[in-house]
C-alpha cells in the first residue's frame, strides 16, 4: 500500500490524482500532518508526502529503522515540479515510485542514489536477491576499486563496470575449495549456500529447479520442510530456487502450491506422458500406478535438462508413517537472453521505455553501426558493442545468437520496429530453443510517417518493401498488383536507391491501373529525425526522383483524401457518408 499525506491545498491536489490514478494501491491519510506521516510510516510500504523534503526528515527522523524494513519514501514539492526519491531508494522502491509520481504528475523525478544516477547497476536491481555487504560492494563499484566477480557458473548479467573483473567460470561442483582472491572486494555469483565475508557480496540467480511429488494430502509443512533439507544438506541456497515443478495432477496440490507461495516462486507442471521419457536414476512403481510416471520428482526437475545435485529423497515423519513427499534438485542449465529491440524511427521520445530498460540490461549489443549510434549514451559503462556495417545482416545474425547461446544478455537491435525488414528474423531463424528469446516492439517507419501525414492508414494497408536484393522482383510485381487489385493503401519501404531506380515507378504505374492519378501519395523522409520533410502529392504528381532510401512513400486507396493539408483514409462510417 502507498500512503498519501499533504498539508496544503496545493498539496491536497496532487495528492488527490495519485489517489485516483492508484484506487487498489494507495491510501490517503488525513489528520495533523505528523501523526499522517507515522501511521503510514508503520503501516504502508511506501509513502509519498506533498511537503518539504526538511519536514519530512525531521519527522520521519525518529522513525527510520531498518533499510530492509523501511518503507520507501518519496516528496513531492507543492508546485509538483519535483518527486523526489528521499529514503529507501532501491530496497524501499523509492527510486522507482519517484519515477512513476513524475510520469503522473509531469514533476521530475529527483533520485540521488549513487549507482542510479551514474549509470551503474545497482546490485540490489540486477533481477534477484543478493547478499552480503551491498552497501560496501556498490561503493567500491562506484569508487573503481577492484572487484573479483566470481561466477560458479555463467548466468546471463547486465554489462558492469571495468574494475569488476570476472576470472574463468569456476567448475560448478558445490564442494569446490575457496577461489583464488582479486583485491578486496569479491561479488560471489552462486547457489551455494556460503557465508559472505566482509567485502563481499553473494548473487542468487534462479538455477535451481526443485522437482516434488507428494501424495493426496501431504501437509505443507511436510513438502517445504524436505526442500529446505534437501537445499540445506546440498549446501545450495534456498534464493536460487526459480519454481517447484511436479506433474499435471498435482498442480492443485495444496501442500505443493502453499509451499511453493511460501517459497516464494511458481509451480511449473509437465504432463505424465513427457515425465515418464525422462530417464531418471531412481523409478519406482508407486508414482506408475498413481499418476502414470515412474518419476515424478526427479523427471519434473530434468524435464529441461540440467545437473541433478540432489537425488530423490523422501520426506521424513516423525510419527512413522510413510513418507507424503519427494523431491529432487537440479541445477538448470544457464540459458543466455537474447533481446530483439526496436529502436524506433530516429527520435529519442520514439524509443520506448521499455527498449531503453532491455539496452541497459545488456551485455553484449549488436547492431548496425548508424543506429548503435542513435543509443551508445544509453548503455551502461561496459557493456561489449559489436557493431557491423551495412551488408553484415548474416553476421549480425549469428553472432547474436551465439553470444546468447553463451550465456551472455544480448540485445541485437534494430531501426523502427527489429521485427520488420530487419534483423529479427533472420537471426530466429538461427537460434535454437537453448536461449530465451525477449522481442521489443518499435515505431516502425509506416507508423511514424503515417503520423506525420495525417491519418492515411485509418482502413487496410500493407507495407511491401520494393528492394529486390533479397526477393526476385516477379514476387513483388505480384504482391504491388494485389494490393492494387484489392484497393488497400500501401507503404513502401526501401523506395528507391542509386542503382534500383526503376521499381519505383514501375510500382506506381501498376497502382494507377486502378486508381485515380489524384490519389493522395505521402512522401515522408527521415520520419522523426532532425531533417525530418514530408510531402503530400498524387499518384501522377510524385516525381521519384525526389525519393530515396530514408524515405517511405504511401499510397492512398480510392477513398484516401487530401483534407486540410492532410492525407485521409476514411473508415466508412456512416454517420460521415451521411453529412456529405
Ligand atoms: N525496421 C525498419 C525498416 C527497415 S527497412 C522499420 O521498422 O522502420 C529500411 C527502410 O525503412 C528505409 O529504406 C525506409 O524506407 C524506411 N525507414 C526507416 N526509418 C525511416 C524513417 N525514420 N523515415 C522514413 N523512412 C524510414
Amino acid at each position: 500500500m502507498i500512503g498519501l499525506i499533504s498539508a496544503t491545498a496545493a498539496g491536497a491536489s496532487g495528492r488527490d490524482r495519485l489517489a485516483a490514478a492508484w484506487p487498489t494501491r494507495a491510501r490517503v491519510y488525513e489528520g495533523s500532518v505528523g501523526d499522517a506521516v507515522r501511521r503510514a510510516f508503520a503501516e504502508c510500504d511506501q509513502v509519498v508526502c506533498f511537503l518539504a523534503t526538511g519536514a519530512v526528515v525531521r519527522l520521519i527522523a525518529p522513525l527510520l529503522g531498518d533499510k530492509a524494513s523501511d518503507p520507501g519514501v518519496v516528496c513531492v514539492d507543492e508546485a509538483g515540479r519535483f518527486a523526489v526519491s528521499l529514503v529507501g531508494g532501491h530496497s524501499g522502491g523509492a527510486n522507482e515510485l519517484a519515477r512513476e509520481v513524475g510520469e503522473l504528475l509531469g514533476a521530475e523525478p529527483v533520485v540521488t542514489t549513487a549507482t542510479d544516477s551514474v549509470g551503474v547497476p545497482g546490485l540490489d536491481t540486477l533481477g534477484f536477491p543478493v547478499e552480503g555487504d551491498v552497501a560496501g560492494v556498490s561503493r567500491a563499484m562506484l569508487d573503481g576499486e577492484p572487484i573479483a566477480l566470481e561466477a560458479d557458473f555463467q548466468w546471463p548479467l547486465p554489462a558492469l563496470p571495468s574494475n569488476v573483473r570476472s576470472p574463468d567460470v569456476r567448475s560448478p561442483a558445490p564442494d569446490d575449495g575457496p577461489a583464488p582472491r582479486e583485491g578486496r572486494y569479491r561479488i560471489s555469483l552462486t547457489d551455494r549456500a556460503l557465508e559472505t565475508a566482509d567485502h563481499e557480496v553473494a548473487l542468487r540467480p534462479p538455477s535451481l529447479v526443485v522437482g516434488v511429488g507428494a501424495s493426496k494430502g501431504a501437509p505443507v509443512d511436510e513438502v517445504l520442510g524436505l526442500v529446505q533439507d534437501a537445499l540445506r544438506d546440498a549446501g545450495l541456497s534456498a534464493k536460487s530456487v526459480a519454481g517447484l515443478a511436479t506433474v499435471d495432477a498435482k498442480a492443485a496440490e495444496p501442500g505443493i502450491v502453499q509451499a511453493a507461495e511460501r517459497l516464494g516462486v511458481p509451480v511449473v507442471t509437465y504432463s505424465a506422458e513427457e515425465l515418464a521419457g525422462i530417464e531418471v536414476p531412481n523409478p519406482s512403481d508407486a508414482p506408475l500406478t498413481a499418476v502414470g510416471t515412474p518419476s515424478v520428482a526427479e523427471a519434473a526437475a530434468l524435464v529441461r535438462g540440467g545437473e541433478l545435485l540432489v537425488p530423490k529423497r523422501k520426506s521424513a515423519r516423525a510419527d512413522g508413517q510413510p513418507a507424503m513427499a519427494t523431491c529432487a534438485v537440479v541445477r538448470r542449465p544457464a540459458r543466455g537472453r537474447l533481446a530483439v529491440v526496436g529502436l524506433g524511427p530516429g527520435a529519442r521520445d520514439l524509443l520506448t521505455p521499455r527498449a531503453k530498460a532491455e539496452l541497459r540490461r545488456a551485455s553484449v549489443l549488436v547492431g548496425l553501426d548508424q543506429y548503435v549510434d542513435q543509443i551508445r549514451d544509453l548503455l551502461r559503462p561496459g557493456t561489449r558493442v559489436l557493431e557491423s556495417g551495412l551488408g553484415a545482416e548474416e553476421e549480425r545474425a549469428r553472432t547474436a545468437v551465439a553470444e546468447a547461446r553463451r550465456g551472455q544478455a544480448v540485445a541485437l537491435i534494430g531501426s523502427g520496429d527489429a521485427g520488420v525488414y530487419a534483423m529479427a528474423s533472420p537471426a530466429l531463424a538461427e537460434a535454437s530453443d537453448d536461449i530465451d528469446v525477449v522481442g521489443v516492439p518499435g515505431v516502425t517507419a509506416a507508423l511514424a510517417a503515417g503520423a506525420i501525414l495525417g491519418a492515411p492508414l485509418g482502413h487496410d494497408h500493407v507495407s511491401i518493401s520494393l528492394s529486390d536484393l533479397h526477393t526476385p522482383w516477379e514476387v513483388i510485381e505480384r504482391r504491388v498488383r494485389a494490393a492494387a487489385e484489392a484497393d488497400i493503401v500501401v507503404t513502401f519501404y526501401n523506395p528507391r536507391s542509386r542503382g534500383r531506380d526503376w521499381q519505383l515507378p514501375k510500382a506506381l504505374a501498376i497502382l494507377g491501373e486502378h486508381r485515380e492519378r489524384t490519389t493522395p501519395v505521402g512522401v515522408v523522409r527521415n520520419a522523426s529525425r532532425p531533417d525530418e520533410s514530408s510531402r503530400l502529392t498524387t499518384l501522377s504528381g510524385l516525381d521519384p526522383a525526389t525519393v530515396d532510401m530514408m524515405t517511405v512513400v504511401t499510397v492512398g486507396n480510392t477513398a484516401t483524401r487530401e483534407i486540410a493539408g492532410r492525407m485521409v483514409t476514411p473508415r466508412g462510417y456512416r454517420w460521415q457518408e451521411e453529412a456529405k
